[in-house]
Parts: structure tokens; sequence; C-alpha cells
């Protein structure tokens, strides 16, 4: 018998461990830390770094957080009251099924999921090699030359086709002729996009309405948005003889059994992957595509994965042209995309290698077998089909019979389109079962069955696909799962992503995607909801969408929020466009003059430059801060004309500066807006609100704050946060208020995967994501203090502190060693991590954040393999090691250089088990250091041909 002294209840909760999930240091491990940086507790800490004249005078408060299963309860809960029916509306989005494989293996696999931007290349070999599966997918479709590694999505792929051509075509014209075939989502981004830019949209049919003499472009929809298919041949000869260019957005799914783009003599060819297993998730993730002819590949947008050789020789991929990024070009960039679609292409390219070229067009006949059926059915009925020859989406005059047959549809459990007030259009697709063609007969008055009719094809005789497609041995393996399983296996075991290792990538906010915050995004109540699902069907998404955005309005200070931006990039194009609709409002066209600090992130210039705007650049001081008499004095010489300025905060060098009130101040003083890059919000949650500083417009990256994995390089949300006086110039859609200015295809962007920042917010609650920020700043700061010494921390506040990042400068160790910033960061593929953020904000550098999702062991592994490495590079320094053959410049070391004789000045054991590196569990790069310059002089970015995998692999 126990008594009651022996035995204790614990008030110890298992389930209630909100705060401890996504904050890595325990609180005995925080006093620690807070005793190496040199205060007597966390509050302390945060009063010295974060100035009281920016902090928040209310505590963040919206309820106790919750249990992770309160919060999948809720989330259950409101998943609930979507209705996810069947949805044959098409308009671009359409039923796929998502292989098993793939979603439990790649979607659901933070191996994946949680990977960043493969900016260093060898250890992203993994997800590079399937996005180049991905571009040889799309070329071979397309029948073009060059594909890009994915765009946002289809209207806004069509848009950057649209300036695309304008800085590619010969012809003078300022006008561009869009396919009045095109989905409606696509001709409202265009017409957003080209009007800041003084373009002309002319938006007809292109057989009875196009001049190619008027034009810079056309865009042409293949099949059209009702179902109609066209050979655009002789429009695209008409267009190249006066020198315009030729864009065709295609359906990749009909492109396995249609005449390719390129075929048509199309210069550009644009479209969605979703139908490749993406599910439709009220309107995104979803990966578009984009190729190009060959003449035109350099100045094609996004980026480009391409072929390369490592120090060894062997083949090894890398992102080429990475010139070409945004951040180098500023205002000369033509596009401002930095976040894409990674997670969502490589998800398309395994569904081509899943089911190879023979299952693809076998899907792809189905879908329009099922067209062919439904259309008979209809006929029969007495119902004309629009279209003679269609491949998936049909399209019928139904008269005054239209609300009737949609909602007998729907009683059916089957969403139709709306077309106008009398027809009603039908897309077909992987999903549609018989039933479901039967359900929609008896909708429009019929009761037949399936059986009762034979399918025969409607796909125009002379548009047939006569070449070949996915012909490369990969999209040709043995049709087992156990292949599958292990190609996706193998390519993410040559990664290094979050789930193995700490990715101090600064700015990038790289924190814990927690397993429960994940789990929604694939239940169907979510990701089966077609976007413009009638509103009664997505009232959970509806209640979702709501409360974040008045979670995120109360973390900001803002008023209003457009969750409509895909990415951060798009949120500063939208936020600027707002601010563009006030001034016009008010009569102030002539307000265009952007002022943006040289520190600033390149998407800044390049998103001014996309809204039309006239970027006028402003100094940094030498300690980091923006120079306040410079901006001064620019705000005064352009006070005419200031539109707004773009600031980052805290600053893109780690540091929260005093003056941010000021900027704000003088910017308004001469009648401009303030744009907040709100990238940095992990330093501010519950400590300071943009809005209160004196801000008007913000974007979130819900992908570095607010938990949405990086996905290797997308998805992302930029949703951005307004003050009251711009809430009515937030971007419209088609779709819902009917207003202009859309941005995205779907009116809420990327809806499916915003339970990720929204169970965030519920666990953590307004004290959880307080204490998240103050711990992101204790772990940066003791980072700062534990290098220094060792290095230099480039930027500190007046009171010696960074905010949640530190710059440290390598640049000392180039002059006195020869080492570079990018040895450095080789060299950490040794000790097991991924480099931080490399040469940005300043070159020579490296950005730190460690987020407050990392450990005190952890970030001290991190440490230890930082100081480990200034001590090689003293050794170079003092002469104990070779200037050229050193453990540095011969980092990263593969498991090739254990083989063999060994030559070099160092051991084996130092090369490949320097500090930081785990014995067991060691994470071998895939390749050596990937040769830049080769690459981009022999552009390959299509798969190389199998001979060459045996030869590398020999
Ligand atoms: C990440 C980042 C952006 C761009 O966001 P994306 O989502 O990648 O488009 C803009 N500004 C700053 C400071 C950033 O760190």
């Amino acid at each position: 018998m126990t008594t009651s002294t022996e035995f204790q209840f614990t008030d110890y909760q298992p389930y209630d461990f909100a705060n401890r999930r996504h904050i890595g240091p325990s609180p005995a491990e925080m006093d620690d830390m807070l005793k190496v940086i040199g205060y007597q507790n966390l509050d302390a800490l945060i009063d010295a770094t974060v100035p009281s004249s920016i902090r928040q005078q209310v505590p963040l408060t919206w309820g106790a957080a919750m249990t992770e299963r309160e919060a999948l309860d809720k989330l259950r809960e409101t998943a609930n009251k979507n209705k996810a029916l069947v949805s044959l509306i098409g308009q671009g989005y359409y039923g796929t099924i998502t292989p098993p494989v793939i979603q439990r293996n790649i979607l659901e696999n933070p191996a994946w999921y949680t990977a960043y931007t493969p900016y260093q290349p060898e250890i992203s070999q993994g997800r590079l090699e399937a996005l180049l599966n991905f571009q040889t997918m799309v070329c071979d479709l397309t029948g073009l030359d060059v594909a890009n590694a994915s765009l946002l999505d289809e209207a806004t792929a069509a848009a950057e086709a649209m300036a695309l051509a304008e800085r590619v075509s010969k012809s003078k014209a300022k006008a561009f002729f869009v396919d009045e075939a095109c989905h409606p989502q696509t001709i409202a981004v265009i017409r957003t996009r080209a009007e800041p830019l003084g373009w002309t949209v002319i938006v007809g049919n292109p057989f009875t309405d196009l001049d190619p003499v008027d034009v810079f472009g056309a865009i042409f929809q293949y099949p059209g948005t009702h179902g109609q298919i066209h050979d655009f041949s002789g429009l695209i000869a008409r267009l190249h003889q006066t020198g315009a260019t030729a864009t065709v957005a295609a359906d990749i799914l009909a492109l396995t059994l249609l005449k390719s783009p390129g075929d048509m003599g199309a210069d550009i060819a644009i479209g969605s992957t979703q139908r490749f297993g993406v599910p439709v998730g009220y309107g995104g993730p979803h990966a578009a595509y984009m190729a190009v002819k060959d003449a035109i590949k350099r100045s094609m947008p996004g980026r480009l994965v391409g072929v390369s050789v490592d120090a060894r020789g062997n083949r090894a991929y890398r992102l080429s042209l990475q010139t070409r990024e945004q951040h180098i070009r500023r205002e000369k960039a033509t596009s401002n995309i930095c976040t894409a679609q990674v997670l969502l292409a490589v998800m398309a390219s395994m569904y081509a290698v899943f089911h190879g070229p023979k299952g693809i067009k076998a899907i792809a006949q189905q879908v329009h077998q099922k067209a062919v059926l439904m259309a008979k059915g209809l006929e029969k009925l007495g119902y004309a089909i629009e279209q003679e020859t269609f491949f998936d989406t049909i399209t019928v005059e139904v008269g005054h019979m239209q609300g009737l047959v949609l909602r007998a549809a729907v009683a059916e459990g089957v969403n139709l389109r709306k077309v106008g007030e009398t027809r009603i259009g039908i897309s077909l697709d992987e999903r549609t079962r018989p039933a479901t063609l039967e359900a929609v007969w008896r909708a429009f008055g019929g009761a037949f069955a399936v059986a009762e009719f034979t399918p025969d094809y409607r796909l125009p005789k002379d548009l047939l696909r006569q070449t070949d497609y996915l012909t490369h041995p990969i999209f040709h393996m043995n049709r087992a799962e156990s292949e599958m399983t292990r190609y996706i296996r193998r390519l993410s075991d040559r990664d290094l992503a979050l789930d193995r290792a700490m990715i101090p990538l600064g700015s990038c906010t790289m924190k814990l995607n927690a397993t429960a915050e994940m789990l929604p995004i694939t239940w169907p109540e979510f990701s089966e909801i077609h976007p413009f699902a009638p509103a009664d069907q997505a009232l959970g998404y509806k209640e979702m969408i709501d409360d974040l955005s008045e979670k995120l309005c109360s973390v900001t200070g803002y008023d209003a929020i457009s969750i409509q931006p895909n990415s951060g990039a798009q949120g500063e194009y939208a936020g600027l466009l707002t601010i563009r609709s006030y001034h016009l409002s008010r009569g102030d066209a002539h307000r265009t003059v952007c002022l943006i600090p040289t520190s600033a992130h390149g998407t800044n210039p390049a998103s001014a430059h996309m809204a039309g705007m006239t970027v006028v650049p402003v100094k940094a001081r030498d300690n980091g801060d923006v120079d306040l008499d410079d901006f001064r004095e620019k705000a005064e010489k352009y006070a005419d004309t200031l539109s707004c300025c773009m600031v980052t905060y805290p600053s893109t060098h780690g540091v929260f500066e005093e003056t941010v009130r000021q900027i704000c101040e003088i910017t308004h003083a001469h009648g401009g807006q303030v744009y907040l890059d709100g990238a940095n919000m992990n330093a501010m949650v519950g400590l300071a609100r943009p809005g209160d500083i004196g801000s008007d417009v913000s974007h979130l990256n819900l992908h570095k704050t607010f938990c949405i994995p990086h996905g290797g390089g997308g998805p992302g949300m930029g949703p951005i946060g307004v003050k009251a006086h711009l809430a009515a110039f937030l971007p419209g859609h088609v779709a819902t208020d009917g207003r202009p200015g859309a941005v995205s295809a779907a009116p809420y962007g990327s809806p499916s995967i915003l339970p990720i920042s929204w169970s965030y917010c519920l666990m953590m609650g307004g004290e959880g994501l307080t204490q998240a920020t103050k711990v992101a700043i204790l772990n940066a700061n003791y980072i700062a203090a534990r290098l220094t010494g060792a290095y230099d921390v480039l930027y500190k506040s007046e009171a010696g502190r960074v905010a949640h990042e530190c710059i440290i400068d390598t640049r000392p160790l180039a002059e006195s060693s020869g080492v570079s910033v990018d040895d450095v960061a080789k060299r950490l593929i040794d000790c097991g991590f991924h480099a931080p953020t490399m040469s940005w904000p300043v070159a020579g550098t490296l950005m730190i954040e460690p987020t407050e999702s990392e450990t005190k062991a952890e970030i001290d592994r991190f440490c230890e393999a930082m100081l480990a490495i200034r001590e090689e590079a003293r050794d170079i320094e003092e002469g104990r090691m070779d200037k050229a053959n050193n453990p540095l410049k011969n980092a990263p070391h593969t498991v090739e250089d254990l083989v063999g004789e060994w030559t070099r000045p160092y051991t084996r054991e130092q090369a490949c088990f320097p500090p930081g590196a785990f014995r067991v569990d060691k994470y071998w790069s895939s390749v050596n250091r990937v040769d830049n310059v080769y690459g981009d002089r022999n552009l390959v970015c299509t798969c190389p041909p199998m001979s060459e995998y045996a030869e590398a692999a020999e």
C-alpha cells in the first residue's frame, strides 16, 4: 500500500508543451545562456535589445494557448464546416489523385518539406535532381527548349510571360493581346501587372480581333477556358512577322494528347502543374511552369536548375545563372520571384516519374473519354455542346435553367461551373467516377447509365500529338512501388534539411514546422475544396481566414489583411500597388518615387519596379543603419513625387534601429506612405508592432515567422496588413468581390497551408508567441557572444546587442589566410550544417539566425564548428597548413575522398569529422564542391542522358 506522502500527483502536463515544442532551450539552459551574454534574466536582455520607444504597450492576448489535441480538435471542427463536393468547375483547377507514395514520402515528409532553397548545391542534390526532372518534363510536354523550376501560379506565370515578351520582342508596340478564352483570373492578374507599367491589355477573340502590328505579344489559352481547342500556328507566325512574341497557356495534361505549343511555334508556354498530383486546396499552393525557346532563356524569370561538375569532375546539379537572382539585379530586376513552389514542383515531377509517359497518357485519355461520355449524355437530353472538339471541358447553353441545374447538381454532390447567366461548364478529371457522370445527367434531367454510351474521341484530328515525351530513363523506371519509395528516399538523403540540423539562415527564419501544424493540410476538407466553389461550401476556410487575419492584425497593429499574395515578394508588390491606388484615388498620380535603403532585400526594388515606381536608393551608415540625413535629404528632394519608402525592421543588419519612427515621420511629412518589410517579424511578434511604429503596410512571410515550411524554395504565403486608410485599395478578385487588382490566381492565394500558421497561433497563444520572439533574440545574442573574439560581429546596437540574427565578418580571414566566405560555408557542410545566409546584406559575411526553435545543444554544436573553422584558418595564417590544399579549400569532403590514396596535408579524420560532425549520424555531402562557372558556361537544364548517369556513378 502506498501512503500519500510516498505518492504525489505531478502538476506536469504531458500535452501542455506548447511553449516547449517551439522553444528550443529549456529554462535552465536559458539561464546558462543569459550568463554568457551577461544578463540577469530574459526580460532584462529584451529591455536592453528592443528600444523602449518602439515597444508595444499592450501584450498580445487572445485566450489561452491550446494543447496539441485541443488545436487539432479545433481544426477538425473547422474543417468539418467545409463541404468537399465533387468539383467539375475546372477553370484551371482539377481533381487529381495524389499517389499515396508521393503524399506520404514527399508532402508529409520533413526531409522534403523542411528544406531550404537550394542555394548551397552540395547539400541540395536531391531536390535539384527532382527539379531537373520537373524542367525536363515541362520541356518535353511543351515542346520548348528550357523550363524554369516553377512559378507561383498560372496567372502569375501569364503575367511574367507578358513581361518577358515585352523585354524580348522586337516590336515597339506597347500593348499585349489576351485571348478571351484565358481563365478569368489569368486575365485579371495580367491586367494588374500591365496597368502600372503603362501597357494596354487588349482582350478579345484572337481569330478576329488580333492585329499583330498593335502588340508586343499575345497569349492564347490551349484548350480555352470553356473547352475549345484551336490551332494557333497561323496566328503565331503572323505575330513573328512583326517581331511580337507568342505565349501559349497550356493544360499540362492535355499536352500528352495534343500538339505542343513548341510545335505551333510558340516562344513561351506557361500553365499549372496542379493536376499532376497536387490537390486543389481551395486555390493552392501549386507549381506553375514556364518554358521558353532557347533564344530567350537568359531573360526568363524564376530559378533554373542546371547541370555542372564538382571538384572531382563528377556530375552535380546547381541553380544556374545565379547572378540573375533578384537581389543582385535590384531595380534592374525584371521579376521579383524569390520564393516559388519547389515542393509542389517536386510532387508534380514525381507524379510524372511515378506514372511514366504511358500512365500519364492513359490518365489523359480516360479524362477525355469521360468528357465525351458526358457530352453524349447531354446531347441525348437535347443540349448542344458548344465545342466541336475538346479535351476535358465542355460548355452548354441552358438558358433560364442555369440556376435550377446548378442547384440540382449541388444536391447530387457536384459543383459545375456557372458561365455567364445562361451557360454551364463541366470539366472532367482523373477523379471523376461513372457515378458522377450519372449524377450530373440527373441534374440536367436525364436518367441514364454510363454503360449506355460508347466512348469515342472528339479531339481535333489535325492537332493530335505526334511527338514523344518523357523519354528520359528516369520516367521509365520499374513500376514497382519499392522503386519509387527508394528513389524518393535516396534523393532526400542527399539533402540537409531542418529534420537533420539547424539551418541558421539570416532573414529566412528556418524554424520548427511542428508536425501537429502540418497534419490538417492533407485533410480532404481542406485539400479538396475548389477555389471557386460556392462560398457556403467553404465556411470552415472563411472562419479560419477571418480568425487568422484578426490575429495577424493584432500582431502587426494593422486594420485589414489581404491573404492573397503567394510569397513575401508578391506581398511587397501587392502592398506597393495598394499604396499606388491610394495615391491615384487622391489625384496624386505623379507620386511614383520609392525610397529604398541600399541594404534592402533585392525583392524590394524589384517589386517597386514592377509597381511602376522609380527607385531612389538611400545610403546606409557604417554601422548598417539607414543614413537618416541622406533619407531626409532624399525625402525633401522628392517631396512632390514621393510615393513611399520601403524599410526592413529590424534592419537587414539584424539590429533594432532607434530611428525607425523618424523615418516614418519624415516619409509622412512629405506625403509618402511607409512600407515596412515584415520578413523579420520573428524579432517583433508580441514586442513591437509595425502599425504602432508608423508604418502603413507590411507583408508577413508566413513561411518564415508563422511556421509554414520552406519546402525547398516554396510554397510560401505573403499576406499584407494595412492601416485603415489603405483597406479599400487591397487586391480584389474576380471570384469574390469582383474588384480589380488581383495579384494571384486564387482569391486567398495558397489557403490550404494556412492551417499551419493558424494552429501555430492557437497552440502558442499570444504569450507563447511573445516568448518565442524573446528566445529568438536570446539565441541570436548567445551566438554573437560565443563567437565574439573569433569573429567580428558586424553590427550591434548602441547597447551592444543584436536582434534575432547576427552578421559575422569573414573578410579578415580572406586577407589573413585566403579563406573565403564560400570556404567557411562549405566547411560547415563537413560539420553537418547548412551555411548561414552568405554575402547578404554585406558581401563576405555570414548572417546567422538561429530562431527560437533551436536547443542550446544544437546552437553549441554550431558555435563549436564555427570556432574550429576559425582555428583552421589560423593554421593557415600561421603557416601550419598549406594555403591552397587545406580542409577549408577542399570542403566539403565526401565518401569519395576516403577511398584511394590520401595525399593531403591533414588527416582523413580531420577532413571528415571536424567539431560539430556526428560520428554515427554523419551527414555526407553527395558531391564535392560544385563548379559554378562551368555550369553557367555550359548551360544544360534538362536531365542529361542516362549514359552520363552511369559515368558519374563509376
Ligand atoms: C525573404 C525575404 C523577402 C522575400 O520573401 P519571399 O517570400 O521569398 O518572396 C523579402 N524581404 C526580406 C527581408 C526577406 O528576408
